[in-house]
């Protein structure tokens, strides 16, 4: 199977083995394992796998879901959905962070569980969903590719979407993909009214070219941008498109041991993004000495 990936994959092979290696890496750390779903505050979920992260929000007008994980990752988030006592068919708003298949891949079983749900998305990653994957400028190959959705709203940076009580606000923070996207909104933990954020990605994926040659025109530009924004934006409840991200399960078990606002992390949050930033400095001077 490997091999075979390796002939689709061609020029990108060096990036998409690392890629690949995650995707099918053991059952025991493998990042679409199914996760029992918990409480990080009210109203506010986590139903993604043991990386791919996917967020339920229970509204009194209806569900919200942000992220779909991959075509594996889908079907676990409906099903999470039931186990927390919700009905899959009420949700109403459905988000991404970005288009790759380990976000978006599962976007189509959420569909189809909620035919009523609208699909919000950035101008530039929403192309890419509505052809499952086809168009990103560096994962190319059916590996990555999956069962498309079409967008019903497209947003701009700064817009809200509101249902039932909520708002959420998209930040428009390129680098990783075109139109990667943050979402930030108000949510109670332990009583007291705190903001989150969920990252979209930062990650410069081993491949990518930043500097005089970019993957994508803009690239570089847009990851600075980005990291403006990202250092402007409050960030107390600190979740992510991956576990991993914001040490998920660490924070899971603090949860369990009685740590009621173990997701309150506005410190590491700092560390993340001052982490994140230095990592595209150094790879961005390493590419253009
Ligand atoms: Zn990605």
């Amino acid at each position: 199977m490997r091999s075979k990936t390796f002939e689709i994959l061609g020029t990108v092979a060096i990036s998409a083995a690392v890629l690949i290696s995650a995707a099918h890496a053991q059952p025991e750390d493998s990042p679409n394992k199914a996760f029992a779903p918990f409480k990080i505050g009210e109203g506010l979920y986590y139903v993604g796998a043991s990386d791919y992260a996917a967020y339920l929000i229970a509204t009194k007008a209806g569900l919200v879901v942000i992220d779909g994980g991959d075509a594996v990752v889908g079907k676990q988030v409906v099903q999470n959905i039931r186990t927390l006592g919700f009905d899959p068919s009420q949700v109403k708003v459905l988000l991404n962070t970005h288009e790759h298949f380990d976000h978006a891949g599962g976007l189509a079983e959420i569909k189809r569980a909620a035919p009523g749900a609208k699909f919000y998305a950035s101008a530039a990653d929403g192309a890419i969903v509505a052809k499952g994957g086809r168009g990103d400028p560096f994962l190319k190959g059916e590996r990555f590719y999956y069962e498309p959705v079409t967008p019903d709203v497209i947003l701009k940076d700064g817009q809200q979407v509101s249902l039932g009580g909520w708002t959420i606000t998209a930040h428009i923070t390129g680098g990783h993909t075109p139109g990667c996207t943050t979402w930030t909104f108000p949510v109670t933990v332990a009583g007291k009214t705190r903001q989150a954020l969920d990252h979209c990605s930062s990650s410069v994926l081993p491949g990518y070219k930043l500097g005089k040659t970019e993957t994508y025109p803009g690239q570089t530009s847009d990851y600075e941008k980005s990291f403006a924004t990202w250092k402007s934006l409050p960030c107390e409840v600190f979740i992510a498109s991956h576990g991993k991200f914001f040490n998920m399960k660490a924070k899971k078990a603090a949860l369990d041991a009685g740590k009621a606002d173990a997701f309150v992390d506005p410190e590491g949050c700092k560390r993340f993004y001052a982490g994140a930033e230095a990592a595209f400095r150094a790879e961005l001077k390493r590419q253009n000495p």
